[in-house]
């Protein structure tokens, strides 16, 4: 079952027009929650980077909390498993093509769930692959836009290689991932690119960040070049999917020992606890 502009039915049913501005454009925003037991984890935070999105494009957020809420609620109960993957994605809607804004918005809301697959144990003991790439995406990266198209590319280029993501490098920095945040530890220290219009800023990156400051974890953040990247002792993809994920061999050449660190070890517990302690409490 998926929501459409008011209506909850079958996927099969959904039908949105040709001229929407989201299937012309990529002219919209979107969200992905991860749903654990039912509960929307950190739906305040979701809903508040949804809003910053919206303002990133100018469009009017066409529901308050109080009614995503409910929206949200309805549909997870709507589906089947009880660990989903709530997808959020509103756009300009329907319009005559042009590029300006209509005079009159009438967006499109569409919310839909998938099963969740969060990593298989084999990735999170052995860790994943990754390359690297030019970040070669717009200047506005802390929108979560629907038009992905640079990270599509991105990604696939990972998969044509063997790899599960691709971590971005804009002149000489490390950004983020095609589709994750990254950190990295060094000496003991782990470390976070600053939020800034570089990258996503990731409900999982807080999360990270706030258990590190909760368990005495040293970490710093700031920017990361790339020697520093590639000579690392542990690097991490975090998302809400895959939530924390060791990377072990990046660009071919191993991180660290090649294995998990002991960094990332006590980081994936802290995480998986405060998880079920969120889920435990609703
Ligand atoms: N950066 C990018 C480009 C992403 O697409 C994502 C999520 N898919 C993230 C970071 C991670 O964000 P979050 O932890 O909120 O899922």
């Amino acid at each position: 079952m998926i929501y459409l502009n008011g209506e909850f039915m079958p996927i099969e049913q959904a039908r949105i027009p040709v001229l929407d501005r989201g299937f012309i454009f990529g002219d919209g925003v979107y969200e992905v929650i991860p749903v654990y037991s039912r509960h929307p984890f950190r739906l305040a935070e979701h809903l508040r980077r949804l809003q910053q999105s919206l303002n990133g494009i100018k469009l009017v957020n066409p529901h308050d909390d109080p009614t995503w809420t409910r929206l949200i609620r309805r549909l997870v109960e709507l589906n089947e498993p009880d660990d989903q993957s709530l997808y959020m994605h509103i756009t300009r809607g329907p319009a005559k093509r042009d590029h300006a804004f209509p005079a009159l918005v009438t967006p499109t809301v569409f919310l839909m769930s998938n099963p969740l697959t969060t990593p298989p144990q084999q990735q999170v003991n052995d860790g994943v692959r990754a390359i690297t790439a030019v970040d070669n995406r717009w200047l506005r990266c802390d929108i979560k836009a629907i038009a992905l198209l640079p990270n599509v590319l991105l990604r696939q280029e990972a998969v044509e290689a063997g790899c599960v993501e691709t971590v971005l490098l804009r002149d000489g920095f490390m950004t983020e991932g095609a589709a994750s945040n990254i950190f990295v530890v060094r000496d003991g220290v782990l470390l976070a690119p600053p939020k800034n219009h570089l990258m996503l800023p990731g409900i999982t990156y807080d999360v990270v960040l706030e258990l590190a400051q909760a368990s005495g974890i040293r970490h710093e953040i700031r920017e990361i070049p790339e020697d520093e990247l590639r000579s690392a002792q542990e690097v991490w993809l975090t998302s809400s999917t895959k939530e924390v994920l060791a990377i072990s061999r990046l660009d071919g050449a191993p991180v660290g020992t090649g294995k998990p660190g002991p960094v990332f070890a006590r980081m994936y517990a802290l995480y998986q606890d405060y998880k079920n302690q969120v889920m435990r409490s609703g």
